[in-house]
């Protein structure tokens, strides 16, 4: 399981579709459910959005003025991958194979009934959250590179045995990249938070003092890696005990 976090609220959907009325029709009928919904009119758009927000789900038109949806979905399971529903006016059974095959965990073809979409849609979400892993709760001292972190006593603990206190922010950020390694983590997702105000330089500030204490070089930083436009990355491998 992805970017999804089951313990927030209201699910997150993106809409691609670059027929405004049929947006609209989407937006309004997930929102009567209760979703939150943006609706996006080209395939460039949904992807640049995905990357600074994650979003639960994404409904993909096909038929697209800037590139092939198909493309889409496979561009959105490269990034921090989310649930697909493709919708589109295309009812040939070579593209729904294709959108399942990349990825896409649903099909609905044009003219739809909006409850179906939503009834559809809660079922895929429905069956993220359960595929969600169990955070691993008893497991709370992580090792990687030459340190080892204790999650519980905020304590990070160097080679020759040295502790270093961290604070409760910093060490909520660290275990935050710990238990997703080797993925760019957003903002959101490292601060738990949705739709961080881009000028909050909070998070900035807790991972250059996180490099302090890590030693990584900022200019030239090993382990967290800032990815421009995107968030940071944990670039280690990490084993929790
Ligand atoms: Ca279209």
């Amino acid at each position: 399981m992805h970017s999804l976090k089951p313990e927030t609220g209201t699910p997150k959907i993106f809409v691609v579709e670059d027929e405004p009325e049929i947006g609209r029709l989407i937006c309004s009928s997930l929102e009567e459910y209760g979703f939150r919904c943006e609706h996006l009119a080209t395939g460039r758009q949904l992807l640049a959005r995905a990357r600074q927000v994650a979003p639960d789900l994404c409904i993909v038109d096909l038929g697209l003025p800037d590139m092939d949806g198909m493309q889409v979905v496979r561009e959105l399971q490269d990034g921090s991958p989310c649930a697909v529903l493709i919708l589109t006016g295309r009812n040939d059974v070579t593209d729904r194979v294709l959108g399942l095959e990349l990825g896409a965990d649903d099909y609905i073809v044009k003219p739809f009934e909006p409850r179906e979409l939503v009834a559809r849609v809660r079922s895929i979400l429905r069956r993220y959250q359960r595929a969600a892993p169990a955070e691993p709760a008893e497991r709370s001292i992580a090792s990687f590179a030459s340190w080892r972190f204790d999650s519980n006593q905020h304590t990070l603990i160097a080679a020759d045995g040295s502790e270093t206190s961290l604070s409760s922010a910093e060490a909520g950020l660290l275990t935050a990249l710990l238990r997703r390694p080797n993925k760019i983590l957003s903002r959101e997702q490292l601060l738990g938070e949705r739709d961080v105000d881009p000028f909050d330089r909070s998070i900035d500030v807790r991972i250059s003092r996180l490099r302090r204490k890590l030693d990584d070089d900022p200019q030239n930083p090993k382990l967290i890696k800032t990815v421009y436009g995107a968030g940071y990355l944990f670039s280690c491998q990490v084993s929790w005990e």
